[in-house]
């Protein structure tokens, strides 16, 4: 099988349109976490290189004939041009994700990567959407609005989407006109690098696009400290976005935080439970569970709590355990160690307090997975959202089905959480879908599907899910400030001085 050896790739930093050894000379490796064999090596930067990178953002910023609004046109060109390029690539690119992160090439394959380009396209298209707006005023004087970019933006990124997530964030920023230094994490950095190279090849300008990779906290620290970075865009954990927004706030900088989440999908009585059960499992298991829109907890109504367990047990253990590469794999590797001790514990938890464990619980490791991170998919019935496998984000393969009697308490155990970040409901009376939809106090929420992101539409959370929005016209102004413009149309002034 192709996937048991792969060539070590080579990288370093990006910076000012040159790729570029780490100031230290030091470096890092990535390792497949589906196998623990080394994929990628690195440059490991620090807060030398992290300065380098600003300045040259800064400076590309600064100067002014990217920002400038008569280059709209152009940075929607390149965009178009990225997007081309990403899609030239496709399987390169998706095997390079499926290494360092250990998720299902079919997802990589069949999901991210396009939708990657597809987020560089919308963006493109936008570019004749970015105005300002008249303000009416009960005077003699014009007034409007400006909207320009923010200046040089740090997007922060985590592994579980490394390209896409890039993507929703890099597109809408470079579109607006702003320059961007990218962090990528520190296990999954090759795909940041691979974008740094096809922005160099489609003419993005030298300082807009730099790829600075590296450990958090030193690196990404050292960027929201900056006094010269302008924005920081995160995606991660929340624990981190609290981190970022306190140290951000002694630059005042401007911060866009999409953290993580405990989605709540709820299947009512009258639901298609062959498409509740299809879509209740891509919200639980997509990406092993590695996924902040994950639907975690699954709220079943009391008439057909029977029936849905039954069967969507039974498909669970359908799924294919296996190493990332193979393309039967739907369940892959978790990312590491820490994180597949910390699911491995979450369900031990779920035991104790009572949860019954009706599929999975174990880690996998049958013939060539002995040296990754698997664990079966698996399902706890009878939860109770007060256990900590129902309020915690787990970031694993693992869902918890709690039953329900009336649309009320549905309701109730879905908002009875500290999260917001997405959810579904399973029915077929769009009177009650709608009621239910407008009460959940969530960033996204879906009717008859689970995890679908469209780059036209909003995405973020509700609470502790985190500030600002991604995708659509939303993350525009999230990458823009407002400049408003008075002209006086009285040619006799009224003064207080004489
Ligand atoms: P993480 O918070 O550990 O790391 C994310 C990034 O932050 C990495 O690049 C890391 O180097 C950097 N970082 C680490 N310490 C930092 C610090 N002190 N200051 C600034 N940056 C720092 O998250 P992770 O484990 O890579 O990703 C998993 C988390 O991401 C989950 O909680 C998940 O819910 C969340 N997530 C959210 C979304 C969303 O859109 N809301 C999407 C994907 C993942």
């Amino acid at each position: 099988v192709n996937w048991l050896s792969y060539e070590i790739r080579q990288y370093s930093l990006y910076i000012n349109g040159y790729f570029q050894n780490a100031l230290s000379g030091y470096r890092f490796y990535s390792t497949c976490p589906g196998d623990g064999k080394t994929v990628a090596e690195f440059a490991d930067g620090d807060e030398r290189d992290v300065a380098a990178a600003v300045a040259a953002a800064r400076h590309a910023f600064d100067e002014g004939e990217w920002s400038s609004h008569l280059n709209a046109p152009e940075r929607a060109n390149l965009l178009r041009k990225i997007a081309q390029g990403i899609r030239n690539q496709v399987d390169e690119l998706a095997r390079m994700e499926t290494l360092d992160s250990g998720k299902p090439i079919v997802e990589t394959s069949v999901i991210d990567i396009h939708l990657a380009a597809d987020c560089f396209d919308y963006y493109a298209d936008l570019a004749h959407v970015l105005g300002g707006r008249q303000v009416a005023l009960p005077q003699n004087a014009i007034d409007f609005t400006l909207r320009e970019p923010i200046g040089v933006v740090s997007a922060i990124v985590p592994f579980n989407f490394p390209l896409l997530l890039t993507a929703f964030k890099v597109a809408p920023a470079l579109l607006a006109g702003n320059t961007v230094i990218v962090k990528p994490s520190e296990y999954t950095p090759s795909t940041a690098l691979e974008l740094a190279r096809i922005c160099g090849e489609v003419g993005v300008p030298k300082g807009v696009f730099n790829v600075v990779t590296g450990f958090g906290p030193k690196v990404p620290e050292a960027l929201v400290n900056h006094p010269d970075v302008d924005k920081i865009s995160f995606t991660g954990s929340t624990a981190t976005g609290k981190r970022i927004m306190e140290n951000a706030s002694k630059t005042l900088k401007k911060v866009t935080l999409e953290l993580g989440g405990k989605g709540p999908n709820i299947v009512f009585q009258d639901a298609n439970l062959e498409q509740a059960i299809d879509g209740s499992l891509l919200g639980a298991f997509m990406n092993q569970g590695e996924v902040c829109i994950a639907g975690t907890r699954i709220l079943v109504a009391d008439e057909i709590y029977d029936e849905f367990v039954g069967r969507f047990v039974e498909r669970v253990g359908r799924l294919k355990v296996g190493h990332p590469l193979d393309w039967d794999t739907r369940v892959g590797s978790l990312i590491h160690e820490t994180q597949f001790r910390k699911v491995m514990e979450f369900i031990e938890r779920g035991k104790e307090a009572g949860a019954k464990l009706l599929y999975g619980g174990n880690r996998v490791v049958n013939g060539e997975l002995q040296n990754g991170f698997y664990i079966e998919p698996t399902v706890f019935a009878d939860v109770d959202n007060e256990m900590d496998i129902a309020r915690e984000e787990i970031f694993g393969p693992v869902a918890s089905i709690i039953r329900f009697a009336i649309e009320e308490e549905a309701i109730k155990i879905a908002n009875d959480s500290c999260y917001g970040l997405a959810g579904g409901i399973w029915t077929e009376n769009i009177k009650q879908g709608l009621r239910v939809a407008r009460r959940l106090k969530l960033g996204t929420v879906w009717i008859n599907q689970y995890n679908r992101l469209c780059m036209e539409a909003p995405f973020g959370g509700y609470k502790q899910s985190g500030m600002g929005r991604e995708l659509g016209i939303e993350a525009l102004q999230e990458y823009t400030q407002v400049k408003n413009v008075y002209i006086e149309l009285e040619d006799e002034l009224i003064t207080l001085y004489e």
